[in-house]
């Protein structure tokens, strides 16, 4: 339980801040923030990093990044936490582009389920907003469909002017394949440029825009992972449609039972707030993990009531070097 009586069970890893694609709203233009590799978390720092958290009562685990397929050891980190006792469900966060080479076998790892973003089907679309082939991602999320994980979702982040076009063509796809798609809205996590008031797309605007087309009934009780989404099925097209009002919704952090871990081993315990803790010297300089564990429990103390994307956020790091 955190100050505010949340019950923080889910810590997101970051296993890399590299990325095969550029998204308009991660990464931005001209960034060299990257991290050396040695301040990389190895595959042991991170396992033994999820056994203490699994240790405080984490249970759901979130492999992501970066992009988490361009690091070469993902198996043998997801497996070396699936094996830790008290983890109960692990899950991966990618841009699906090495997603049908890679499914069958992240599959017998242990991760269970596999969030796939996809903002665009139109190539020149998906190209403009993620510089990236949409045929390899479309590719992927077959092959995760055909390998079997408990659970695909489709992640859409809404941009005004650049995929609003894809969104009715996402919803019909994902009824087609029967996969939860996420709309969510853009967070100051990128240039102040790419993340103007022009480009922010609310998810109300684009609940109405369907309900012009179709009927969206609220889904309450459906619970479709750990995330915050708030889910509707559209009645004719049979659609499972969520949508995360980040911005918008100002519950919206009512509920939170995340932390991160950034790829170089700081736990951060909110998205949208600058508050982080260096995990690694107490990592490398110490084989006890009393010192690990005295930090989590910081971080939980001081994890803030609500995000600061509201009030002019300027972001000290972009999404690429927090994970998503
Ligand atoms: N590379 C993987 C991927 O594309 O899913 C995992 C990392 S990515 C940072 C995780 C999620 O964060 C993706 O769904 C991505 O679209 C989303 N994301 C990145 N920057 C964002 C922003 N500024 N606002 C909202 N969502 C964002």
């Amino acid at each position: 339980m955190d100050a505010f009586g949340r019950k923080v069970d889910y810590l997101r890893i970051s296993v890399t801040d590299r990325c095969n694609e550029r998204c308009l709203y991660c990464l931005p233009e001209g960034y060299k923030g990257w991290e050396r590799r040695a301040d990389h978390l190895t595959a042991a720092e991170i396992v033994r990093i999820v056994r203490v958290a699994a240790g405080l009562g984490f249970r759901k685990f979130r492999l992501t990044g970066g992009e988490p397929l361009v690091r070469a050891d993902l198996a043998e980190i997801a497996r070396g936490m699936a094996a830790v006792p008290g983890v109960e469900a692990i899950g991966l966060s990618t841009n699906g582009t090495r997603l049908a080479a890679l499914a069958a076998e992240l599959r017998a790892t242990g991760i269970r389920s596999v969030n796939v973003s996809l903002d665009a089907l139109t190539p020149e679309v998906y190209r403009r907003v993620r510089g990236g082939n949409v045929a390899d991602v479309l590719a992927g999320v077959r092959a995760a469909v055909a390998a079997g994980f408990e659970r695909v979702k489709l992640n859409c982040v809404l941009m005004r002017g650049q995929n609003e076009a894809e969104i009715w063509p996402l919803v019909l796809f994902a009824a087609e394949l029967g996969l939860p798609l996420r709309f969510i809205e853009l967070m100051p996590l990128s240039r102040t440029e790419v993340l103007t008031e022009d480009n922010f797309l609310p998810v109300g605007e684009v609940m109405a825009r369907l309900r012009e087309r179709d009927s969206l009934i609220p889904q309450p009780n459906r619970r479709v992972g750990h995330g915050p989404a708030k889910y509707y099925l559209l009645e004719r097209t049979g659609a499972l449609v969520g949508f995360i009002g980040a911005l918008t919704n100002l519950d919206f952090c009512e509920s939170c039972n995340k932390m991160r871990l950034t790829a170089d081993g700081k736990i951060r315990s909110c998205l949208g707030d600058h508050g982080e803790l260096d995990l690694r010297p107490a990592l490398r300089e110490s084989s006890d993990d009393a010192a690990l564990r005295g930090i989590f429990q910081q971080a939980l103390r001081t994890k803030p009531l609500a995000h600061q994307f509201r009030d002019a956020y300027q972001p000290a790091r972009p999404m690429i070097a927090i994970g998503g």
